[in-house]
């Protein structure tokens, strides 16, 4: 079915997003949200790794707003449906909308997020340089030159064992001080 593509007024923001504060219905429903994971990280909400982009009231709808983390990614669909099934147990009527530019960026990871991913076993990614308001062009994903520190032990003394992990998102490394191996969520 093709039906015309609704639009925001404004622009999705860009970068990490905060938790709003207060008392309307929509920080409300942004709250409740914050029980939805990600499939395959499921200690970070959708929100704090960059996926829930804006909260919309349409009545008798709310239109719930999200990016992609990279085209073709499995796990869209889950976050979709889990989405909507949030919001029908709070007998909230909603819609999941797709929003493909501004193109989402491992740098919309909240910092809370990334303390989390480390917790979890997975090594975040390394901000991007990326300037407010301009758009990558990406081609390939970029190369990190950085070291990629161990989870468990912070030791800086990793190597790539895999350019793809559990998830495509992530590439598969291993700490040579402890021999722990070790998921990495690859920047974009
Ligand atoms: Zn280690």
């Amino acid at each position: 079915m093709v039906s015309q593509a609704p639009t925001l007024a404004q622009p999705l923001p860009l970068g990490p997003l905060a938790l709003p504060a207060g008392d309307s219905e929509e920080v409300a429903i942004w709250t409740l949200l914050e029980s939805v994971c990600d499939p395959e990280i499921p200690v970070l909400s959708l929100r704090e790794i960059g996926v829930l982009r804006a909260i919309k009231a349409v009545p008798p709808l709310w239109q719930l707003w999200i990016t992609p983390t990279y085209n073709g990614c499995p796990a869209m669909s889950q976050m979709k449906e889990d989405l909507l099934a949030a919001m029908q147990q709070a007998g909230k009527q909603a819609e999941v909308l797709t929003c493909l530019a501004p193109a989402w960026s491992s740098d919309w990871i909240t910092s809370q997020a990334k303390e989390k991913l480390r917790a979890y076993g997975i090594a975040p990614p390394h901000a991007l340089a990326q300037q407010a308001g301009t758009q990558r062009i990406r081609l390939v994903p970029k190369m990190h030159s950085e070291r990629i520190a161990c989870p468990q032990c912070h030791s800086l003394d990793t190597t790539e064992t895999s350019q793809f992990g559990s998830t495509a998102c992530k590439a598969m490394y291993k700490c040579l001080a402890c021999a722990e191996p070790f998921d990495y969520f690859k920047p974009y």
